[in-house]
């Protein structure tokens, strides 16, 4: 028996075949070709399954969120088939008796340097769509997986880590749990997860080795244990938590269609987080009240160019009109620290957690933020829309951003295009200095929403994405704590709700402190719904203390 141990982020047992996270092989060396021919027939398997690869995405684009974002993988097939991009890669294998990888790799570097010479900006972006056609047809030649799983059934993944892009782009079916050498519980690895209900382990560290690819694995997100070949006895022990979790999630199923309040009647607004409208399912399924968080960075981190504003409208409006009237929290466009994306070209900062991410990239690009907030106020006439702003240390950035608001209301207006004008406007209170300052911000907005996953980050001094803090990471550190509590006494002494979208709101050992300090609405992934609601429905509010802020 070979035991690993990492940190359990996400609950459950599983077992399923190991299998590791392709990433493309970016080093392409220039061989040789022992046989010309062979090299073309390769070549033209690879260009025809981009085709295949292409069409397939666009059809998905188009009935998922619309025209126009289909036009994107249309462009890409009609790169793959370009007379002059052919034509280059053909005269490299000929000229230089090469493998096609290099002949192919050599002229999409060739196209992507003259795209980005040219003058008209819209031009110089279709260099990041030639180095992807590019890429796509290399990962083809090279047996690279889209979705990064080449395998018919499906499997544990196992990674080093993976980048909020990579997890984007996953063919989520094919998943049975995760398992990565690095991260930590607030991870995407973890927080997707957890969205889709499956066991997680991070931190697995060395341990985890590619030679174990396609062995029979057990894990256990709890005990954040992987097993090969176990005994016994740990198989029977495993066997009888996987029979307790189905008949707990039978129980669960009874909490569906009931209210979430306490048994003296204490209301609690039970919502869900989401990173795609693809998830909206999940929130349907678990019976989530409304969405407290719609991280909209998925529409930023799938591209290779800004996504449009008709391309964010569908997304939106689909997410909104699916909810059917209930509350759509979209926050807005939080990028920076470790969601990167290549073409907002920013410079590379020291320490990027506290640079230029989140609001401050929409304050300091106006015209990014007007488009994201046009299809915003646009798919609030679709439904109960309500946006949030991310990251806000000061109320001078509120104001900027009301006012951007107001200016795109009055576009709309003289546009004749409908939108809610009482769209609830939030912010996230994620950074100390918001808490310091809570009641001056709470008199300009509708809402507020801890981040605890920044706010416990900022709080204590302690990075999200390292594993190895240990105890010095600690989200139920009573200056945290109070720093929820600071928020919402503020919050309520304007009249307006608060609510809880980081992590911990689904902790439910803390759900007597909530209760205590007087949150309003706990956001969570959907999975986490039921458990919680069960919780709810078991406790007394007037009960519930606040020892856990004592130091
Ligand atoms: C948070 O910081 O708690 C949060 C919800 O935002 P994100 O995890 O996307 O930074
Ligand atoms: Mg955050």
């Amino acid at each position: 028996m070979i035991l690993i141990q990492g940190k359990g982020v996400s609950k459950g047992v599983t077992k399923g075949k190991l299998y590791f996270f392709q990433r493309p092989d970016t080093t392409i060396e220039k061989k040789a070709a022992a046989d010309l021919e062979a090299e073309k027939a390769r070549l033209a398997d690879a260009q025809a399954k981009a085709m295949d690869q292409l069409t397939a995405l666009a059809e998905k684009c188009r009935a998922e969120a619309g025209d126009e974002s289909a036009v994107l993988f249309e462009t890409h097939a009609m790169f793959v088939e370009d007379d002059d991009y052919v034509e280059t890669i053909m005269d490299t294998l000929e000229e230089e008796q090469c493998n096609a990888e290099y002949a192919v790799k050599a002229a999409g570097e060739q196209f992507a340097a003259m795209f980005a010479a040219m003058d008209d900006a819209y031009m110089q972006a279709r260099a990041a769509d030639i180095g992807d056609v590019t890429q796509r047809i290399l990962n083809n030649l090279m047996g690279v997986a889209e979705g990064g799983i080449d395998s018919d059934e499906p499997v544990i993944l196992a990674a080093d880590d993976l980048a909020p892009s990579e997890t984007l782009q996953l063919d989520k079916s094919k998943i049975l749990g995760f398992i990565t050498m690095g991260g930590s519980g607030n991870s995407h690895t973890a927080i997707l997860a957890r969205t889709m209900g499956i066991p997680a382990i991070c931190g697995a560290g060395e341990a985890l080795k590619e030679s174990y690819q396609g062995r029979l694995a057990y894990i256990d997100g709890e005990t954040g244990k992987l097993i090969l070949d176990p005994d016994e006895l740990t198989l029977a022990a495993l066997k009888d938590k996987y029979e307790k979790q189905m008949e707990h999630k039978r129980l669960l199923e009874t909490m569906k269609g009931q209210e979430d309040v306490t048994l003296d009647g204490r209301k609690m607004m039970l919502y869900c987080n989401i990173g795609s409208p693809e998830d909206v399912d999940a929130v349907i399924t678990n019976d989530g009240q409304g969405i407290g968080l719609f991280r909209s960075e998925f529409l930023y981190l799938a591209a290779s160019d800004y996504p449009s504003e008709d391309e964010q409208f569908e997304a939106y409006r689909k997410v909104a009109a699916a909810m059917n009237g209930k509350r759509v929290v979209i926050r807005t466009l939080d990028i920076g620290a470790d969601k990167q994306v290549d073409y907002f070209e920013m410079k590379k900062e020291e320490n990027p957690a506290m640079g230029v991410r989140a609001i401050r990239i929409c304050l300091n690009r106006p015209e990014v933020f007007r488009t994201q907030l046009r299809a915003l106020y646009r798919a609030s006439a679709y439904g109960k829309v309500a946006i949030m702003f991310p990251m806000i240390t000061s109320v001078w950035e509120v104001r900027e951003c009301k006012r951007a608001c107001q200016k795109v209301m009055a576009e709309l207006e003289a546009e004749g295009i409908p939108y809610n004008k009482d769209t609830e406007i939030g912010i996230m209170i994620e950074t100390p200095s918001s808490v310091f300052v809570a009641d001056a911000l709470a008199k300009e907005v509708d809402f507020f929403s801890v981040g605890t996953n920044d706010l416990t980050q900022y709080t204590l001094a302690c990075d999200r994405q390292a594993n190895d803090l240990g105890k010095f990471f600690d989200p139920h550190h009573p200056a945290v704590l109070r720093a929820l509590k600071m928020a919402t006494d503020a919050a309520h002494a304007a009249g307006i709700w608060i609510g809880i979208c980081g992590e911990l709101g689904a902790d439910i050992s803390l759900l007597p402190t909530f209760l205590a300090i007087g949150i309003d609405e706990l956001s969570v992934s959907p999975t986490s719904v039921l458990p919680l609601r069960a919780e709810i429905r078991k406790s007394i509010a007037k009960t519930c203390t606040l020892e856990k802020l004592e130091c």
